[in-house]
């Protein structure tokens, strides 16, 4: 599937979105990322704080697994498959 062509703008602010929050999900058999949020870097922090709240009261199947969330650099023209993730900004609101 290509990337649609126009701007993903950041869910809080509005503004041109640079990151995705989320978390890898799996059943023992698949493995899927799940989007918790779409953000431009301003608004990291609070998406980051949120989606590790979310994580905390996420209920999970016998047999499925979700890892806490990470951040990931959403690339204009690039797969899913793609993404680069970001481990130096994970941290950054602790
Ligand atoms: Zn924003």
């Amino acid at each position: 599937m290509a990337m649609p062509p126009y701007t993903i703008h950041c869910q809080a602010c509005g503004a041109k979105a640079s990151l995705k929050v989320a978390s890898h999900w799996s059943d023992g058999e698949t493995r899927e990322l799940k989007t918790y949020s779409i953000v431009c870097d301003s608004c990291l922090d609070a998406a980051l704080k949120m989606a590790k709240a979310r994580h905390l009261h996420c209920q999970v199947l016998p047999g499925e697994s979700i890892e806490p969330p990470g951040v990931w650099e959403l690339g204009a023209g690039k797969s899913s498959g793609a993404l680069v993730r970001r481990p130096d900004l994970e941290n950054a609101s602790q």
